[in-house]
């Protein structure tokens, strides 16, 4: 329709095309050059018939690739903002005076497409609101393309913006929090990030960040909840990918036994330090740590040898490994050793406790997952000491700063029961949960301002989390993510589709969304009840039966044969199923799937790390007065398995619930290129990601409805060219002419004759509706 607007009179061509840009530029939030206009009329599908779907992510294609051309980063699409990665310092984007200057606008969302026009209209709809709605960015995309980058961006831009300071005390508080929040950052990066064949900073964890703000609206306190750490890369990496930044850092330090590090990780291993110290974690305590994950690289060197007769334990090739993580995890060397070459099982009538060697494999194995469970629940510790160090709970502020992180003095306190008392409900955390060491991680998002008598009960969330994944070999991480992706994704179209039914309600138009389908039948497939990909994984663990993954594979493809998103499984060499998800198809391979959904951590390992002599391992890992005999059963379990997904599953369901309880914000952060060089623009990637982050979904539901709307006097300014007739009448006309102008121009519009006032549901609604306010 647009084009017979632009074919209407070559008079009125040109003002009709600048109209049309305007409206282009409204939707799409920022400068189109006009070259582009043809193409860009498809990104705007009034004619929806003839639009399809294709054509309309082209052209998306070809505006954003238009505008990167041009270093514009930022482009709003309906109520997400994608950012494209520029791959290249862009310091004035981010500069604290453009941040103020959103933050002052009269209407931030007349200026540029930003990051920052969304940090500020979530933080006024906490301000302005009578009745405090919580607030949540949701960011979201693929490995590199911007999401941590993006979310420590917006915490900055809070620390500058959610500050002003009021009284003198309370500006330092605020000021104290900032820092510390932004302090968290270098160190979850160095223990939570990894250079990987897509980002050399890639976070191999999720991450939710409540910020908390007092009733001037100051930011006073932050949570933090970390999802699925990537564990399994303390143990191995990919041939082309890193472990952990902190173990390179590491190397950097003398007397620790280990190789000489290049000379510019020492930078990042000051930076690493001097936030820790600032969270409180004392100079002793990091040496404790630093100590500890030097342990951990050399008990990586332990090797075994078959001993070549099943009654004796492997060999280990090199006694000096042994020694010297021993003596660095401040462990008993000989139990060190016995416990990673002998197992103890319990069995018969009476639980007899039978001593049985392990084989080279066995033993690899169970020095792999030793050295998980200390990082697992190092980080977790961090994570905890973080939280206590940001948290909103007014008493820590002038209780604990300084020493939340030591190990080795008792905290600061006036009161007797409060220091050591504190001090233990920190780590309390930590015991309070045998699982800890797994993922998620024990500490839910907490709604603390309804708790503290100082803080109303509102916050703005901020969710980085990993983006969908499909590798040529996908396993239970991969699983976890993209089913979390179907969650947040489903999310995001109800949201969706609610915001713009509501607006259509206002606006008197009957059209509705309800036969829009979602994904739910492809979650149904994954954690639907009675059957699902989880159950049955599950079912595997709680049986603890020995079974194939060939078994697993046909177990999954009987049972769940039914649903429409399991892919038709042909010439596969290796076992595996297929999930029609909404962002492409996946195909997880079945091998090792159900004993990584077990994740079990042998209690020999807990019970050696107990016996540690050092003070960051005896936090970590402390002994249990109450605990009984943990032997590995022998037959069938005893108690009921949490497995890695069940875990996952909860946390997840927790996190849609704060996110349910806000007004979301969505953030897609898209990669241009995968070798992050700037000013290069990957058409088929981008395109994938499109379609990967459902912002070809969002089109399509937006095409569903009407994309456009205006104000009626915006409508008639704009096309005034357009009437029929030709009255001297200004457009900046009273109410009652503006209607008859509108009227008017409609008329010259043959597609209104086909319009309707109420379409059918589920039909195409009609080209044109004239609503209270609004043409759409
Ligand atoms: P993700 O968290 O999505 O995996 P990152 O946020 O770590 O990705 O971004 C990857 C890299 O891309 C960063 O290390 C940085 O070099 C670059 N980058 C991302 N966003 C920007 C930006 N807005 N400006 C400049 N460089 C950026
Ligand atoms: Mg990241």
């Amino acid at each position: 329709m647009l084009q017979q607007v632009n074919g209407h009179s070559s008079g009125s061509d040109a003002q009709g095309r600048e109209s049309l840009r305007e409206d282009l530029q409204e939707f799409l939030g920022g400068e189109v050059p006009l070259h582009q206009l043809d193409d860009l009329t498809k990104v705007n599908p009034v004619t929806l018939e003839t639009e399809s779907a294709k054509g309309t992510s082209a052209s998306v294609l070809r505006c954003l690739q238009a505008r990167y051309t041009a270093d514009t980063f930022y482009t709003n699409a309906g109520c997400t903002l994608v950012a494209l990665n520029p791959f290249k310092p862009v310091p004035q984007l981010y500069s604290p005076e453009l941040m103020r200057e959103y933050h002052a606008a009269p209407q931030p969302q007349k200026l540029k497409p930003h990051i920052f026009t969304v940090g500020e209209q979530t933080y006024r709809n906490v301000r302005s609101l009578i009745e405090p709605v919580n607030q949540s960015i949701v960011v979201s995309g693929e490995s590199g393309a911007g999401k941590t980058w993006t979310s420590r961006c917006l915490m900055k831009f809070y620390a500058v913006v959610a500050a002003s300071p009021t009284s003198w005390e309370s500006h330092k508080i605020a000021e104290r929090i900032e820092q510390r929040i932004l302090n968290s950052n270098p160190v979850m990066e160095a223990f939570g990030n990894a250079c990987t064949l897509r980002n050399n900073n890639s976070s191999r964890f999720g991450k939710f960040i409540q910020l908390q703000l007092n009733r001037d609206h100051q930011m006073t306190g932050a949570a933090i909840q970390t999802y699925l750490l990537e564990k399994t890369r303390v143990a191995c990496q990919d041939s082309t990918e890193r472990n952990f930044h902190i173990f390179y850092q590491v190397c950097t330090r003398r007397g620790l036994q280990l190789p000489r590090c290049r000379a510019e990780m020492e930078d990042c291993f000051e930076v690493t330090r001097e936030a820790m110290l600032h969270l409180g974690i004392d100079a002793p305590t990091q040496n404790n740590i630093f100590q500890a994950l030097a342990g951990l690289l050399h008990l990586g060197n332990i090797r075994f040898a078959d001993s070549g007769d099943e009654a004796q334990p492997c060999r280990p090739m090199d006694d000096g490994a042994v020694r010297t993580s021993a003596l660095l995890l401040r462990l008993p060397e000989d139990p060190l050793l016995e416990t990673l070459r002998i197992r103890t099982i319990r069995a018969g009538r009476q639980q007899q406790v039978f001593r049985k060697p392990c084989s080279q494999a066995e033993c690899d194995t169970r020095r792999d997952c030793l050295a998980k469970l200390v990082y697992a629940r190092l980080f977790d510790w961090l994570v905890s000491v973080i939280n206590s160090s940001v948290c909103a709970d007014p008493a820590s502020w002038t209780t604990f700063i300084g020493s939340r992180g030591s190990l080795s003095r008792s905290p600061p306190s006036e009161k007797g029961q409060e220091g050591p008392g504190r001090r233990g409900s920190t780590l309390g955390l930590l015991r309070a949960d045998p699982f800890s060491s797994l993922h998620p991680s024990p500490h839910p998002p907490r709604l603390l301002p309804a708790l503290a008598p100082q803080v109303l009960p509102f916050l703005a969330g901020l969710l980085d989390v990993y983006g969908f994944e499909s590798f040529p070999h996908n396993s239970l991480e991969q699983l976890c993510i993209n089913y979390a992706n179907e969650k947040l994704q489903q999310h995001f179209v109800a949201h969706y589709l609610r915001a713009q039914q509501e607006e259509y309600a206002v606006e008197g138009l009957e059209w509705s969304f309800v036969n829009y389908q979602d994904n739910q039948t492809c979650l149904d497939l994954i954690e639907g009840s009675p059957i699902s990909i989880c159950s049955l994984i599950n079912e595997e663990c709680r049986l603890n039966r020995p079974s194939s993954a060939a078994q697993l594979q046909t177990r999954i493809e009987s049972a769940l044969a039914g649903s429409p998103c399991l892919g038709h499984n042909k010439l596969s060499p290796e076992p595996s199923f297929i999930v029609l998800h909404y962002a492409g198809s996946v195909r997880y391979h079945t091998a090792g799937l159900v004993e990584k959904n077990k994740d079990p951590i042998p209690p020999e390992l807990t019970r050696l790390l107990q016996q540690s002599q050092d003070p960051l391992l005896k936090v970590l890992f402390p002994a249990d007065p109450e605990e009984k005999s943990q032997e590995e059963p022998s037959g069938q379990s005893r108690a009921p398995v949490l497995t890695v997904v069940s875990k996952f599953k909860a946390s997840l369901e927790q996190l849609l619930q704060v996110l349910q309880a806000t007004t979301p914000h969505y953030i897609r952060c898209i990669k241009p290129n995968s070798q992050g060089r700037a000013q290069a623009l990957h058409r088929e990637e981008v395109l994938n990601q499109l379609e990967a982050c459902g912002l070809v979904e969002t089109i399509h539901i937006s095409a569903a409805g009407f994309p456009i709307r205006v104000s009626h006097r915006t409508f008639v300014e704009r096309y005034a060219s357009l009437r029929r007739l030709h009255p001297q009448g200004s457009p900046h006309a009273e109410q009652a002419t503006l209607r008859a102008l509108l009227q008017d121009i409609l008329h010259t519009l043959p597609a209104l004759e086909a319009a309707t006032p109420a379409a059918p549901a589920g039909a195409t609604p009609a080209p044109v509706h004239c609503g209270r306010t609004k043409v759409f």
